[in-house]
C-alpha cells in the first residue's frame, strides 16, 4: 500500500483548509491517495460542515493543534498562525520519518510565520531548514506549458542584483537539472537561463550582470554537464519554451518568472520545491484573506499540487 501524502492545513484564517478539503473530496484526487490531513481536527470539521461535506474530512486527520477557528477569517491571529506553522512541522516530520510519501502545503502567510517566531520568508525556506538542508531548496512553478525556477524568491527588487552571484546561479542550475531528471523524468533537461537586464544587457550597455555573472555561471554549469543556454532576453524566452526549445527556464527574480506562468496557468499552477530530501508541492496562490470563509475558493491549483506530489513520490519510490 502507498504511503499517504501529508496535506497541511495552512492558515485557518485563509482559504487553506477549504481548498484542501475541496481538492481531497474531488474525483480528481482519488488516484493520488491516500492522504493524511495535518492540522486541527476542529478546523477541518468546521470547514467540512460549511462546505456541506456530509462525511466530514475525506481522509485520516492528524490532529496536532487544538486551535479553534470560530469563523475568524481574513486577518492574522497569533494562535492560528502558530497552528499553521505547527502543521508544516508535523507534516515534514512525517515525510522525513518515511511515514508520508511527501508534503503538500496549503497556504499560510509570511507575516504569520514571523508572528509564530519561525523566521522564514516562506514554506520553501522553512522546509529546507526542517530537512537540515538550508540553501539547497529551489522553487519551481509548473503550469500552462511552462516550468519556471527562480534564482531569488522573496526579497526586495533593489536587493536582487547583489544576490545574483555565480555561486547561487550555479547551485540553482545544478538543483534544477537534478530535480528535472529525478522528479520529472527528463534525463538531460534543456534549461534556458534568463538575463537580468532588458535585451540581456545589449553587450553591457544596459547592465553588466550578464557578462560578469550570468554568462560565466552558465559556462561553468555546462562544464559540469548541465545543458544550459543563455543569458536569454526574458521578453521572448517564454515563447521559446512554449515552442519546445527548453524543458525549464531559470528566472533571476520572482516577478520576472511568475507573472507569465500565472497568466497562462490561472488557478492551475503548481509550486514544487526541488533540492530537498522530501517531496513537496503546493498550490501557487496565497491565503486569499479577501474571499476566506465564503466557500468560493477554487481548489484547482491544490488538486494539481496533490496530483503532482503523487507523481513525483511514485517516481522516487520506483527508483
Ligand atoms: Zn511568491
Amino acid at each position: 500500500m502507498r504511503k499517504p501524502l501529508a496535506v497541511t492545513m495552512g492558515d485557518p484564517a485563509g482559504i487553506g483548509p477549504e481548498v484542501a478539503l475541496k481538492a481531497l473530496a474531488s474525483p480528481g484526487a482519488a488516484d493520488a491517495g491516500p492522504f493524511v490531513l495535518v492540522g486541527s481536527r476542529r478546523v477541518f470539521a468546521e470547514t467540512a460542515q460549511r462546505l456541506g461535506l456530509a462525511a466530514g474530512a475525506p481522509c485520516e486527520v492528524l490532529d496536532c493543534t487544538p486551535v479553534e477557528p470560530a469563523g475568524r477569517f481574513g486577518a492574522l491571529h497569533a494562535d492560528l498562525a502558530e497552528a499553521a506553522a505547527r502543521s508544516v512541522e508535523e507534516a515534514a516530520g512525517l515525510a522525513l520519518a518515511g511515514r508520508a510519501a511527501g508534503v503538500v502545503t496549503a497556504p499560510l502567510t509570511k507575516e504569520g510565520l514571523h508572528l509564530a517566531k519561525r523566521p522564514y520568508p516562506g514554506h520553501t525556506e522553512m522546509l529546507a531548514a526542517l530537512c537540515g538542508t538550508p540553501g539547497a531548496e529551489l522553487m519551481l512553478l509548473a503550469g500552462g506549458g511552462l516550468r519556471v525556477a527562480l534564482v531569488t524568491t522573496h526579497l526586495a527588487l533593489a536587493d536582487v542584483p547583489s544576490m545574483i552571484t555565480p555561486e547561487r546561479i550555479g547551485r540553482r542550475l545544478d538543483a534544477l537539472a537534478a530535480g528535472l531528471a529525478r522528479d520529472f523524468a527528463i534525463p538531460r533537461p534543456r534549461i534556458g537561463v534568463l538575463a537580468l537586464n532588458p535585451h540581456a544587457g545589449e553587450g553591457g550597455r544596459f547592465g553588466s550582470e550578464e557578462l560578469k555573472v550570468i554568462a560565466p555561471a552558465i559556462e561553468a554549469a555546462r562544464a559540469r554537464g548541465v545543458t544550459a543556454a543563455g543569458p536569454l532576453a526574458a521578453d521572448t524566452a517564454f515563447r521559446r519554451q512554449l515552442a519546445g526549445e527548453f524543458d525549464a527556464l531559470l528566472a533571476m527574480y520572482h516577478d520576472q518568472g511568475l507573472p507569465v506562468l500565472k497568466t497562462l496557468a490561472f488557478e492551475a499552477g503548481v509550486n514544487v520545491t526541488l533540492g530537498l530530501p522530501i517531496v513537496r508541492t503546493s498550490p501557487d496562490h496565497g491565503t486569499a484573506y479577501d474571499i476566506a470563509g465564503r466557500s468560493t475558493a477554487s481548489e484547482r491549483s491544490m488538486l494539481a499540487a496533490l496530483r503532482l506530489a503523487r507523481e513525483i513520490a511514485d517516481r522516487r519510490e520506483s527508483k
